[in-house]
């Protein structure tokens, strides 16, 4: 017999977490007060795969997500296995938090604004209190930097697919366009060359006035043929083949334009507890998905590696894995 670990009453969607938890398959009971097995931070595609994996384990698992996973701006993602025709962002959480609940997750809106140690395990604190856990997923991703425009152009721009950030995902869709790239030095020089073999049109935009390169990668672009064109970037506006852009002295429309422009790694929390990270603030783990805090483990985004959804699948897989083998030293799992 399965023990999935479901809402005692799944009417009440209102549900804190200080209530009853009872498995609608052995009727067993857990207060949610209770420490539980495994808290995720997070709800995008690394945070939900845990969940999944961590509730089948039969692990008394708690996610809590503050809501902005990045795969919620994918308009369609063709590059995602098993989905021929593509698949919205937003379809695949839906799918991905439906599947977690059926096996007994429970999933929580919120942001998680501390994490501490207490006894053998942790605390956090969230807007509705706190939550005890023997082990913490941190599936906290990074948020992208964009260049100054309004929520509004943004996902119209996005829905539009004139505005993008993941060439490893969707450089195929601008195949012979028209594209900018917004950035300068070692990191908006990749971007332009990685999109060279999309196209022949790819123009490099300092965004703050002149570009900052070395010689390797000015002869690396030249010989690329990408074009160099300086800043700073004044104004973005949708256009009816794209997006128009005023930098420099310039005014062009560009069929779809990427930012090179780093982003926020959302490490903090285990920052604060000592797990090490990168220059670009990602946590470093083990092979295992293990940060060098004990009992603290990262997927997805927020781990250094190829930002995809794919990618953070299969490291929440190896994390929710190890926690599971990791927790009978702490809550024996007998059945
Ligand atoms: C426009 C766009 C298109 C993309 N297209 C593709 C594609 O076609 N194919 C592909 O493979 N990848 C694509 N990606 C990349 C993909 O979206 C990411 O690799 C993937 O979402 C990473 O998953 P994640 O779970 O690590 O992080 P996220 O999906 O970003 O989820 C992290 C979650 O953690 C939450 N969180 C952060 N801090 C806290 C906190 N303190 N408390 C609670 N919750 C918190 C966030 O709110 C967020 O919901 C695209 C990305 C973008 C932006």
């Amino acid at each position: 017999m399965n023990c999935a670990w479901r809402e005692y009453d799944e009417q009440r969607k209102d549900l804190r977490l200080s209530e009853l938890h009872r498995c609608v398959l052995c009727k067993a009971t857990w207060m949610s007060g209770d420490a539980v097995d495994c808290l995720i931070i997070g709800g995008g595609p690394a945070g939900l795969t845990a969940a999944i994996y961590a509730a089948r384990f039969r692990l008394r698992v708690c996610l809590i997500d503050a809501g902005q996973s990045r795969a919620a701006l994918i308009p369609l993602t063709r590059n995602h296995a098993g989905f021929p025709e593509g698949i919205s962002g937003v379809a695949l959480l839906e799918r991905m938090r439906e599947q977690a609940q059926k096996w007994g997750a429970a999933l929580r809106g919120g942001a998680i604004h501390s994490l501490a140690r207490r006894g053998g395990g942790f605390v956090a604190t969230w807007a509705d209190g706190e939550v005890a856990a023997r082990a913490v997923l941190m599936a906290t991703g990074l948020t992208s930097h964009r260049p100054d425009m309004s929520d509004d152009v943004h996902l119209a721009a996005l829905a539009a697919g004139c505005f993008r950030y993941c060439p490893v995902c969707d450089g195929f869709e601008v195949m012979d366009q028209d594209v900018a790239v917004i950035g300068t030095g070692a990191r908006g020089a990749k971007e332009a060359l990685f999109l060279r073999s999309f196209t022949d049109r790819v123009t490099l935009i300092a965004p703050n006035g002149a570009h900052v390169l070395d010689a390797d990668e000015r002869r690396a672009l030249a010989d690329a043929a990408v074009v160099l064109a300086n800043g700073p970037l004044e104004a973005m506006a949708l256009a009816p083949s794209g997006l128009r852009l005023q930098f420099g002295r310039a005014t062009k429309v560009f069929e779809c334009v990427y930012p090179a422009l780093g982003a926020t790694v959302h490490s903090d929390l285990a920052a604060r507890l000592g797990a090490a990270v990168t220059a670009e603030g990602c946590l470093k783990v083990d092979a295992h998905q293990r940060t060098s805090a004990d009992g603290l483990y990262a997927a997805g985004d927020v781990v250094i590696g190829l930002d995809q959804i794919s990618h953070a699948m299969g490291e929440a897989g190896v994390a929710a894995t190890t926690i599971r083998n990791n927790l009978p030293a702490r809550r024996p799992l007998l059945r």
